[in-house]
């Protein structure tokens, strides 16, 4: 028997919905176990609070794999089920496992087909979607918080949080701590009166006991945020904006704008720290240190190694060569509009229970309206037959219409939800053909920003870049061919033993799996 590890989670929004249960999830793996003759060596379940976001099962799940070799097959219902984000969809796949996706009925390995891959890497991102909406409700409520002037975060060095009831609710609010707020203070006035740098109020700090949460000391970094953070004169920020705070302040307000010029005439001198395009996207190739840039006689960009780990002999590249290396690099990544349809249906087979939940509720729907536009003309006809009142009537009719406008509002909403979900993943398949010329557009900035999205990392080898790209990207710029996409049908060349790929199902530009080469080598 195989043995394997079942996961199931749930997140906080789904458990008023039905289907989605822990139970039900459960009931479903264990049969498919059971049928497949596969053993449960152990059930991982996540469950989702508004508070907490966190999944500990899922890394106890990742211990208890590395610990267990022998043990390679995961069931999980749905692959939104399994990952939230590209760090799991990379955790899972460094442990090369079989993954069994129950509903979607896929089991993906190291040998699977890349365009099962490629499907399996677009709903990873569409599932990180997901999440992406997920957290923005929690920052909604933070939001909220913060408008009552209410610190949304944890307290900061100084304070404490405490419980308090406001309007028969249980809030959390900030309170000076007795024994480190008045050391902060000192350090704020003497800082402001210019009494020692931060160093030296970092040693005497300590000595007078002031200590961080794990009990170490506070270093130079966190006492130089301190001393520009707001929240100890009574604001905050959040999201750009700056509130008015409920909390008892430490300091003045002028008190603060004191330290804060005086941080301003000690910085005046130094230039801001300039942004370059692609600096944190390379590394040297020679000595695994990152590639960083400078300006050179006021105009030329320049990108060198760091040389943290002593001389190295990567020569200096400008930055225009890199640009030419990036657009060319970009210039892979794309799909053939072929293929587009294809893919589609793919993820549709795989959407296929949500759909058919939204149709069979379309139906109904449908069959009420049916029902009210029917309802709609009786009353009318009752109506001329002076079988009510015109005062009846208008009620009634009105009543009618209201109904009916609900209706129509739930069906169209069925008809998004089922949209979005395909329309997802198109847009992610469209953008990537858009890619090139989107890049084009950009400043060098954005198009930092952009690679960001398609590239972990790059390597530089002497002057040559060599891209390490993000999931399911990889698959993309490697091309697919339509020999690994769907069975060669139709495309033998029969007693010769040939066999031709038609251009047109290539994905990228890949000279190296240029079919039409390969055959007139052949030939
Ligand atoms: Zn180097």
């Amino acid at each position: 028997m195989i043995r394997s590890v079942l996961y199931a989670r749930v997140s906080s929004k789904e458990q008023e919905q039905e289907g989605f249960s822990i139970p039900s999830q459960l009931k479903l793996l264990n049969d498919y176990a059971l049928k497949n003759g596969l053993k449960i060596a152990r059930e991982f379940k996540d469950i989702e609070t508004a508070k907490q976001a966190g999944r500990e099962n899922f890394n106890l799940m990742v211990d208890f794999l590395r610990k267990h070799p022998d043990i390679k097959t995961i069931l999980c219902e749905k692959t939104d089920r399994l990952y939230r984000n590209f760090r799991d969809y990379v955790t899972i796949d460094d442990l090369d496992l079989g993954i069994h996706l129950v509903k979607e009925g896929e089991v993906l390995s190291k040998d699977s087909k890349s365009h099962q891959k490629f499907i399996h890497g677009i709903k990873v991102l569409m599932a990180k979607n997901y999440i992406d909406n997920l957290s923005e409700e929690t920052s909604k409520g933070m939001l909220e918080k913060a408008e009552q002037g209410i610190y949304p975060s944890g307290a900061p060095l100084g304070y404490k949080n405490v419980e308090t009831k406001a309007q028969g609710k249980t809030m959390r609010a900030l309170e000076l701590d007795d024994l480190k707020a008045p050391i902060l203070k000192q350090v704020f006035l003497k800082y402001a009166a210019g009494e020692g740098s931060i160093e030296v109020l970092v040693k005497w700090a300590f000595e007078q006991g002031l200590r961080n949460r794990g009990g170490g000391l506070v270093g130079k970094a966190a006492l130089h945020k301190i001393l520009h953070n707001r929240v100890y004169c009574g604001l905050f920020q959040w999201k750009l904006k700056v509130y008015q705070g409920v909390h008892p302040p430490l300091i003045s307000k002028e008190l603060f704008d004191g330290v804060q010029k005086r941080f301003e005439d000690k910085n005046r001198p130094r230039k801001a720290k300039k942004h370059f395009a692609y600096s944190g996207l390379i590394f040297c190739g020679k000595c695994g240190c990152s590639i960083t840039a400078e300006i050179k006689k006021g105009k030329y960009i320049y990108y060198h190694c760091t040389e943290y780990h002593g001389k190295c002999a990567t020569p200096w590249i400008k930055e225009e060569a890199l640009d030419i290396q990036f657009a060319q690099m970009i210039s892979q990544i794309r799909i053939d509009a072929d293929l587009l349809e294809p893919i589609k249906e793919a993820l549709l087979s795989s959407h296929k229970d949500e759909f058919e939940f939204h149709q069979r509720s379309i139906s109904a729907l449908l069959a009420q309206r049916t029902r009210l536009e029917h309802r709609g003309h009786q009353i009318y006809k009752d109506k001329l037959d002076d079988k009510i009142t015109e005062d009846f009537y208008n009620r009634l009719r009105e009543e009618c219409e209201q109904e009916l406008n609900q209706i129509k509002d739930k069906i169209a909403r069925h008809e998004e939800a089922d949209n979005n979900y395909l329309q997802q993943g198109v847009r992610i398949l469209e953008l990537c053909n858009k890619l090139q010329s989107l890049y084009l557009q950009q400043t060098p900035l954005e198009r930092g920003k952009l690679l960001r999205h398609v590239l972990q990392n790059c390597v530089l080898n002497d002057a040559t870049l060599c891209p390490k790209w993000r999931k399911p990207f990889d698959l993309m710029a490697k091309g697919l061919s339509r020999s690994n996409w769907l069975p060669r049908e139709g495309s033998n060349l029969g007693h010769c033993g040939y066999f031709l790929t038609p251009i047109t199902w290539r994905v990228g530009l890949s000279l190296r799996h240029d079919p039409t080469n390969d055959f007139r080598r052949r030939v």
